[in-house]
């Protein structure tokens, strides 16, 4: 979507977005600027000097955005698997904040965006607790059988990592070989490293149980270090954590050409 105002083109294509539409709508009655859609060229027209031009039609267009938006990726059934979780509290920050919890903030807001598009999300865990329900099933293939008797599409596992050196830093995205498996992971390590501005520890085979038993592609993320103190603070902020669960999505958005 393309935004014209007086006849001038704003830099920048974006995507048509329900929120977008309704604030320019409202931004530019106040201002009572005139504001039509041309949704043939996917354009946002603003006139300063002429509020007669017939409204934004906001009802109609913003309810056929939503619908396209939400359809997306309807029928996907993606399975997110924070890491850690209970007990288990994976690595702890230098400040003392704790991988369990980056990952299921991340997770969550991951949720929302992808339901927004339309997609099924099941949830390894949504608070925080362990996967495992009785003491004789093993945690890691507790999430995998969350994944597979879900039948999801896509098998999504976040973490922090972690390192005796407080110096290592970065993102790095793991898979299992195979090549679903390595595409999704491309996207997403080039989505996380541009967005996220971290070093690009690049896309590495790993043979982690959760990658291997998964029967649909699966990637590990190790979003940053949770052991270096400015990754530390990325990780655990709102702003660092929505950057992060907004390129995951972007990249599953792109795995699917949607
Ligand atoms: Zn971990």
């Amino acid at each position: 979507m393309r935004i014209m105002i007086d006849g001038h083109y704003l830099p920048g294509n974006i995507r048509v977005n329900r929120d977008l539409l309704i604030t320019l709508a409202n931004i530019a009655k106040s201002l009572k600027f005139g504001i039509r859609y041309d949704a043939q060229r996917e354009l946002v027209l603003i006139n300063s000097k002429d509020s007669s031009m017939p409204p934004l039609p906001t009802d109609k267009y913003v309810e056929e955005r939503i619908e396209d938006e939400n359809a997306r990726l309807a029928g996907k059934v993606i399975c997110l698997d924070p890491g850690h979780g209970g007990s288990d509290s994976g690595a702890k920050g230098p400040t003392g904040t704790l991988e369990k919890d980056n990952t299921l903030a991340i997770a969550l807001l991951l949720k929302e965006k992808l339901e927004r598009n339309g997609a099924t999300i099941v949830m390894t865990r949504d608070s925080d607790t362990p996967v495992a329900c009785t003491a004789d099933q093993e945690e890691l293939s507790a999430r995998v059988d969350v994944a597979n008797h879900a039948e999801a599409d896509l098998f999504i596992c976040i973490h922090n990592d972690a390192f005796t050196s407080s110096t290592a830093a970065g993102t790095t995205t793991f898979h299992y070989g195979d090549k679903e498996s390595q595409k999704l992971a491309s996207l997403v390590q080039q989505n996380l490293v541009e967005k996220l501005g971290t070093k690009n520890r690049g896309c590495r085979f790993a043979s982690f149980y959760v990658l291997r038993y998964t029967n649909m592609p699966s990637i590990l993320i190790e979003v940053a270090f949770i052991s270096n103190i400015v990754e530390e603070m990325l990780l655990s902020s709102v702003d660092g954590r929505d950057n992060t669960a907004e390129s995951i999505c972007n990249s599953i958005l792109r795995y699917f050409k949607v």
